[in-house]
């Protein structure tokens, strides 16, 4: 079976260091394996992006030449897709509507316990919630080994389609992964949580499962992921091999002197022939102090 792996970006921003890390190790995990590398735009969630981000995470995804196999594909553009699979769950009483709110939730204990699951609400100011009645408390990530899940967090309804209209990310994602037929999923260690809820879908999907790979995560000097909040820099499109180079040490590449001489290309096609998942390191976290360069 042919290997395919995607980088799965949200335009909320720029391309930043973590994000290009999480873009190199997909791409040299999928290329080691002479699988497909597809690109796809999480572009779910239009207050949280930035106008233009997408065009630009795209321009500097060609920049450091990593070079996507298809077409980029826009979760904006699939809505009908994401709705239809929540009508069908609706009317088999696998997924319900819920009016809780965050602050009711909150004050009935720290997750969310089913209140509405019987009370047959209807679309009014309601949420969407998938009944989970066999909660995925574990799964095997392919650096970490076995990672056991809080039950708690595992075993909830969770919200598939938001009260204002979107669509969550965890329906959105297992559904296009499933579409897109991609065999093994490749991102930051944030991600590693939601991974159990995402299982769960591909289980009452009936699908096949993928196999999953967590990358550690480039934080700050005070433990926060690089992300547009914090003003993580974007990474420089005129100059890009003196961050490419940053970024395959930080996943734990060791590279020959002379790769300072080599060009872009090179560089990649070396770290596609040397990546291998032990010299990756198995921290989940990393500090990175990338965030305060200029670009
Ligand atoms: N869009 C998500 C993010 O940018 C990544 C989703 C995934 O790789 O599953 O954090």
């Amino acid at each position: 079976m042919k290997y395919v792996g995607r980088f799965a970006p949200s335009p909320s921003g720029p391309l930043h260091f973590g994000s290009l890390v999480a873009a190199l190790g997909s791409y040299f995990q999928a290329k080691s394996q002479r699988g497909d590398w597809l690109v796809r735009m999480e572009d779910l969630d239009p207050p949280r992006e930035m106008p233009g981000a997408a065009k630009l995470i795209l321009e500097t995804l060609e920049a450091y030449h990593l070079h996507w196999d298809g077409e980029v594909v826009y979760q904006s553009h699939r809505h009908e897709l994401y709705q239809q699979q929540i009508e069908q769950w609706l009317s088999k009483q696998q997924a319900y509507y819920c009016q809780c709110t965050r602050k009711q939730i909150k004050a009935a204990g720290s997750y969310y316990q089913g209140q509405c699951r019987n009370k047959n609400l209807t679309a009014d100011n309601c949420s969407i919630r998938i009944k989970i009645d066999a909660p995925v408390t574990e799964f095997v990530d392919l650096k970490q080994g076995k990672i056991t899940l809080p039950s708690a967090i595992a075993a909830e309804d969770f919200i598939i389609k938001r009260r204002d209209g979107l669509f969550a990310y965890n329906l959105a994602v297992v559904i296009d992964d499933i579409e897109q037929g991609v065999t093994e999923v490749v991102r930051g260690a944030d991600l590693i949580e939601p991974t159990g809820r995402q299982i769960s879908l591909y289980q009452l999907l009936g699908a096949k499962p993928v196999q999953y790979l967590h990358l550690p995560l480039a934080v700050t000097e005070n433990g926060a992921k690089l992300s547009k909040q914090n003003h993580a820099q974007g990474i420089s499109l005129s100059d890009p091999i003196p961050t490419l180079i940053c970024a395959m040490r930080f996943l734990g590449f060791v590279l020959p002197k002379q790769i300072e001489t080599a060009n872009i290309d090179e560089i990649l096609a070396w770290g596609v022939k040397h990546w291998h998942l032990e010299q990756l390191p198995k921290a989940t976290q990393i500090t990175t102090l990338f965030s305060n360069r200029i670009s």
